[in-house]
C-alpha cells in the first residue's frame, strides 16, 4: 500500500500519461496505474490537432514529436474524377498551423520515454483498478495485478483516465452522456507508393469513401 500520494492516474494512454506529465510539472508526486502489461500498437488516432500540440509544448514534448512526425498542412477532397476542395491549415492562427500525423503507439512511446525521465512519476503496468471509494479527503484505489495478487493504495486526487468503458467512471457513478456512431470503417497504416506527398486525401467516390493520411517512414493510414 502506498500512502499519501498526491495523485493517483487510472491509465496510461496519450491522455493518462500527459495528465502525468502535467501533475509532475506541477512539482505532485504521481502514480500511474495502467492494466496491461505492454503498450498497444494497432493503428489508432492518426494526428495531433494545433491545441494539443500546444498542450504538449508544456511539458517540452513538441518538438520531439514535431521531428518524428510529417505537418500535414493540405487537405485536398476528390471525387471520381477532379479535386473538389482545398482546405488549407497553414492559414490557421495557431502557433503550429497543421495537423502533425503521427501514429499513436509512436506518440505513446515519446510519452512513456518521457516519463521514464521523470522520477516523480511511477508507472505500474499489469495494474488493473477494479473499485475506487472516496473517503473524506482522500480516495482509495483497489485492484488486482496481471501476475495475481491486490493492491490497495491512497491518494489526495485521483484522475480517471482509463478510457471509453471508465471503470472509475463507473464506480463513482459518473454519468457518461456519450453515443455511439453506427458507421463502420477500416483503418491500417500501409506502405505507400503514392503522389500526394505530405497532403491528407479525401476520395468520395460511388463505391464508398477513403481516406489517406501521409505517416513519416513513407507508410500512409488509410481507411
Ligand atoms: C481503430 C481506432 C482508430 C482511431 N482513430 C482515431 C483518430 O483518427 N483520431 C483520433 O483523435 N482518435 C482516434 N481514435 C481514438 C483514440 O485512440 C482515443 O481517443 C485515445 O486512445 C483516447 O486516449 P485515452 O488515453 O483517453 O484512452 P485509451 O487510449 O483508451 O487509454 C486508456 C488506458 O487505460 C487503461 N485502462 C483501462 N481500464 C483500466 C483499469 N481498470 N485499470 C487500469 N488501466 C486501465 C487501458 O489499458 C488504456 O491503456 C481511434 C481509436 C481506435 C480504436
Amino acid at each position: 500500500m502506498m500512502l499519501d500520494i498526491d495523485v493517483i492516474v487510472v491509465g496510461a494512454g496519450p491522455v493518462g500519461m500527459v495528465a502525468a506529465l502535467l501533475a509532475a510539472n506541477e512539482g505532485l508526486e504521481v502514480l500511474l496505474l495502467e492494466k496491461s502489461d505492454n503498450r498497444h500498437v494497432q493503428s489508432r488516432a492518426i494526428g495531433i490537432t494545433p491545441p494539443s500540440l500546444e498542450i504538449l509544448q508544456h511539458i517540452g514534448l513538441t518538438d520531439l514529436l514535431l521531428d518524428k512526425g510529417i505537418s500535414v498542412r493540405f487537405v485536398r477532397i476528390h471525387d471520381e474524377t477532379r479535386l473538389l476542395c482545398s482546405l488549407d491549415f497553414s492559414q490557421l492562427p495557431d502557433t503550429f498551423p497543421f495537423v502533425l500525423a503521427i501514429p499513436q503507439h509512436r506518440t505513446e512511446t515519446l510519452l512513456e520515454e518521457a516519463i521514464a525521465r521523470v522520477p516523480s512519476i511511477h508507472l505500474l503496468r499489469g495494474h488493473t483498478v477494479e473499485d475506487v471509494f472516496i473517503q473524506g479527503e482522500q480516495v482509495e484505489v483497489y485492484g488486482g495485478h496481471s501476475q495475481g495478487g491486490r493492491f490497495h493504495f491512497i491518494c489526495r486526487c485521483l484522475l480517471g483516465c482509463d478510457g471509453g468503458r471508465s471503470i472509475t467512471r463507473e464506480a463513482l457513478e459518473i454519468p457518461f452522456d456519450g453515443a455511439s456512431d453506427s458507421q463502420t470503417f477500416l483503418m491500417g497504416d500501409f506502405e505507400d507508393n503514392g503522389t500526394s506527398g505530405d497532403d491528407a486525401c479525401f476520395f468520395l467516390r460511388h463505391a464508398g469513401r477513403w481516406n489517406h493520411f501521409p505517416y513519416p517512414e513513407g507508410s500512409a493510414v488509410m481507411f
